[in-house]
C-alpha cells in the first residue's frame, strides 16, 4: 500500500509527461515558461533515457540535399519550407534555452558524398537553393569535389561532395544532462524506471498507472494534463496513430591519430551519416539494407547492417586505415507517411507530440512548445 507521505508529495501534478527523451524534457521547458508555479511529474521507463535521444549521432542540422529533394518531393513546397524552418527555430530554442558550450555545439558544417555513379543535378540544386534563400538569405547547398581528396576519402568510389555551411553537430549525452538539470532546476520530478502501462481519461484529468514491481500493486498518478512524449513507443498507447517504429544501428571507432575529417556527413540520400567525436569516427545508418528487419521497437544488432557499416568505414571512408571498431549500439526512431512531426490533442487533458524521424535535435524545442501551447492554453 502506498503511504499517507506518498500519497500526499509524490502522486498528484498538474502535468504529467511519460518519457524523458528530448521532446519531454523540452515540453517541461515550455509549460514552465508559460506557467512557472506548476507542479510536473517526467515518468520514464529505462534508468536512462531509453529511445532515440541518446542513441543518437547528435547532427544539429537541416539534411542533406538529396535527402532534402526526396522531402520535397514527398510533401510538396509548403510543407517542406515549413519543416525546415521549424527544424531551424527549434534548433536556434536548443541553443538559447542550453547555451552552446553546454551542449558543444560546433559548427563544421555538413557534407554529403555522391557515389561514382551518382550525378548532381544542377537544375535541381538551383531550385534548392532559391526555395532555402526564403529562410536563409543565402545559398545552402554548394558542391567541391576536391574535399574528397582534402578529407582522404576513397577518390574511386565517390564523385563529389555537397557543401552546407549551415550543418553543424552536438554532444548529445551532454546535451541530455544539461537538459536534464534544466528540468530538475525547475522542480520537476523526475522518477527513472517508471513505466506507464496505460492512461485513463477521467472527467477531470488522467490516471497514469504505473508498474511498481517491489509492491504488489501499481502506482497510481492523478494529473490535470498529460503529455505523451514516448516518440516510437506510442503505439502501446494509442496504436491507431501512423507511427512506425525504424531501429538504427550506430557505430564509434577507436581513436585514430590525424583524424583529418570535421563535420556531420553523409550519403545514399541521408541513409548513412557519420562524424568526428573527440578522435574517433561515428557512424551509423544502413536502414535502407533492411526495412523490414529494422522496423521494430526492440533494440538490437543487425548484422548485415553492421557489416556494411564497417566496409564502408574500411573501404571508403578512411580508406587503408586499419582502426578497429570500439562500440556498437543501436536506437529507436519513429517514423510516418510523411515526414512531418505528429504533435496533437488525443482528448481533452492529453496531447501526444512524437514521430521526430531522423531530426529530433533540431524539431524537439518547437514539439516541446506546441505541447506546452495545447496543454496549458487548451
Ligand atoms: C541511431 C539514431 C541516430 C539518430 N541521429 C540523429 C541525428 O544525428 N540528429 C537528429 O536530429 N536526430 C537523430 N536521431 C533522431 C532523434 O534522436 C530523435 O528524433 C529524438 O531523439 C526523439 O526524441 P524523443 O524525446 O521524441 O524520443 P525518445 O528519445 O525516443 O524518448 C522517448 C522516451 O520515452 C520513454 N518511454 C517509452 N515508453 C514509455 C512508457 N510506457 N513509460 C515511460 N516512458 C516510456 C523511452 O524510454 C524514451 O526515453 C537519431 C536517432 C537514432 C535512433
Amino acid at each position: 500500500m502506498i503511504s499517507y507521505w506518498e500519497k500526499m508529495h509524490f502522486l498528484y501534478y498538474d502535468y504529467v509527461i511519460i518519457g524523458s527523451g528530448i521532446t519531454g524534457l523540452s515540453a517541461v521547458c515550455s509549460i514552465k515558461e508559460r506557467q512557472p508555479n506548476a507542479s510536473i511529474a517526467v515518468l520514464e521507463r529505462g534508468l536512462l533515457p531509453t529511445g532515440a535521444t541518446t542513441k543518437n549521432a547528435g547532427f544539429a542540422c537541416i539534411g542533406s540535399f538529396t535527402e532534402k529533394w526526396h522531402d520535397l518531393e514527398l510533401m510538396g513546397e509548403d510543407a517542406f519550407l515549413q519543416l525546415i524552418e521549424d527544424r531551424w527555430k527549434g534548433l536556434a530554442k536548443l541553443r538559447s534555452r542550453l547555451g552552446d558550450e553546454q551542449i558543444e555545439y560546433a559548427n563544421n558544417g555538413g557534407y554529403e558524398l555522391l557515389f561514382a555513379n551518382q550525378y548532381i543535378n544542377e537544375e535541381q540544386l538551383h531550385h534548392m537553393n532559391g526555395l532555402l534563400n526564403k529562410i536563409f538569405n543565402q545559398d545552402v547547398f554548394k558542391t567541391d569535389p576536391s574535399l574528397i581528396q582534402a578529407f582522404g576519402f576513397n577518390k574511386q568510389m565517390l564523385s563529389n561532395v555537397i557543401v552546407n555551411p549551415l550543418d553543424a553537430q552536438i554532444n548529445s549525452g551532454k546535451m541530455m544532462r544539461a537538459l536534464y538539470r534544466m528540468a530538475a532546476s525547475l522542480n520537476t520530478y523526475i522518477a527513472t524506471g517508471a513505466e506507464v502501462m496505460n492512461i485513463e481519461e477521467t472527467e477531470n484529468g488522467v490516471n497514469v498507472i504505473v508498474n511498481n514491481p517491489l509492491l504488489p500493486e501499481p502506482l497510481l498518478f492523478k494529473s490535470n494534463k498529460v503529455a505523451i512524449c514516448t516518440n516510437a513507443f506510442t503505439g502501446k498507447f494509442f496504436p491507431e496513430l501512423d507511427i512506425t517504429p525504424g531501429r538504427g544501428q550506430v557505430i564509434v571507432t577507436e581513436p585514430i591519430h590525424n583524424l583529418k575529417m570535421k563535420g556531420v556527413f553523409s550519403f545514399d540520400e541521408g541513409y548513412y551519416y557519420f562524424r568526428n567525436i573527440d578522435n574517433r569516427i561515428l557512424f551509423g545508418g544502413g536502414r535502407n539494407l533492411d526495412f523490414d528487419g529494422e522496423t521494430t521497437t526492440e533494440f538490437g544488432p543487425n548484422q548485415k547492417i553492421l557489416d556494411q557499416l564497417s566496409y564502408y568505414l574500411h573501404e571508403m571512408i578512411l580508406p587503408g586505415n586499419k582502426m578497429k571498431i570500439e562500440q556498437q549500439w543501436s536506437g529507436i526512431m519513429a517514423f510516418g507517411k510523411n515526414k512531418l512531426p505528429l504533435v496533437q490533442k488525443v482528448s481533452e487533458h492529453i496531447a501526444v507530440g512524437a514521430r521526430l524521424n531522423g531530426m529530433g535535435i533540431a524539431l524537439s524545442s518547437k514539439i516541446g512548445e506546441e505541447i506546452a501551447t495545447l496543454l496549458v492554453n487548451g
